[in-house]
């Protein structure tokens, strides 16, 4: 699933498209996860203003004070492309002045493509109950401690909670509770207040440098010019199981929580 690294690097990559005009769209035929019959025709001959990203939600805003809302759920990509040949998954393209294609390409249409007026996006209902982002100085340990201190649940699945800190996915996670050696397992308020600071620093440190990598390319993830990230190369948990420890002689472990995986080192992370 692209995660917050991953979709701000899309964002990169879509920069140069800035000041272009959509001249013509394509939708599909099929539903995707939001499905509100927009009317597209709207985009045509519409300047896009300003690209940016809000937790793993790519927003464009257009000359006529209406947003583009993209989201990748599961699967999805945003590719610039010369040619457009609307493959199977293409579900939604636009066409730039600048003679290439936008093209959003969901494969299991978990993610979604919504049109709403710019100064309504803080009230969309996938972005209004969002929590800080990572690398914000709101994101900081006093903050996270009031967090934390009446959660019981494991500190893995509560940092993967969009309402506390958005963006630290599955990945993300395990690689800052190893590079923090906090178990996954400790409950959340049993952290003391060195360890969350540990754990803040850690966070923003695994996403900024995964960030500067391109991103983690498990499964389909490309960037919008189609290239791979490099950060999984790096990934010391995650996806490492019954391999060595790059701190010690244990094996990585691979619990589920939350219906997800956990890969953690029994003797670094207490
Ligand atoms: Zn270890």
């Amino acid at each position: 699933m692209p995660e917050l690294p991953e979709i701000e690097t899309i964002r990169k990559g879509l920069e140069f498209i800035k000041n272009k005009k959509i001249e013509k769209f394509f939708r599909s035929e099929y539903k995707l996860r939001i499905d509100n019959d927009l009317d597209f025709e709207q985009l045509i001959n519409q300047k896009i203003l300003a690209i940016y990203r809000q937790a793993r939600y790519l927003l464009i805003d257009l000359s006529n004070n209406k947003t583009l809302v993209l989201h990748l759920g599961m699967s999805g990509r945003i590719t610039l492309n010369k040619n457009f040949h609307k493959l199977k998954h293409d579900h939604f393209a636009c066409y730039l002045s600048s003679d290439e294609w936008l093209i959003y390409n969901d494969q299991r249409r978990f993610g979604f493509v919504d049109l709403i007026k710019t100064d309504e996006i803080s009230n969309h209902k996938m972005l209004k109950n969002l929590g800080v982002e990572p690398l914000s100085l709101d994101f900081n340990d006093k903050y996270l401690y009031a967090q934390l201190k009446n959660k019981t649940s494991n500190i893995k699945t509560t940092m993967m909670d969009n309402k506390i800190v958005v963006g630290v996915g599955n990945i993300y996670v395990n690689e800052s509770l190893f590079d923090a050696r906090i178990s996954p397992l400790r409950e959340a308020n049993s952290l003391n207040k060195n360890e969350i600071k540990k754990l803040v620093e850690s966070i923003k440190k695994i996403i900024a440098n995964a960030i500067e990598m391109g991103g983690s390319s498990i499964a389909d993830y490309q960037n919008a010019k189609g290239e791979l990230g490099f950060f999984q190369n790096l990934h010391k948990v995650y996806d490492r199981h019954n391999q060595k420890c790059c701190n010690c002689d244990c094996n990585i472990e691979r619990i589920i929580q939350n219906q997800r995986s956990s890969f953690y080192c029994k003797f670094c992370q207490k």
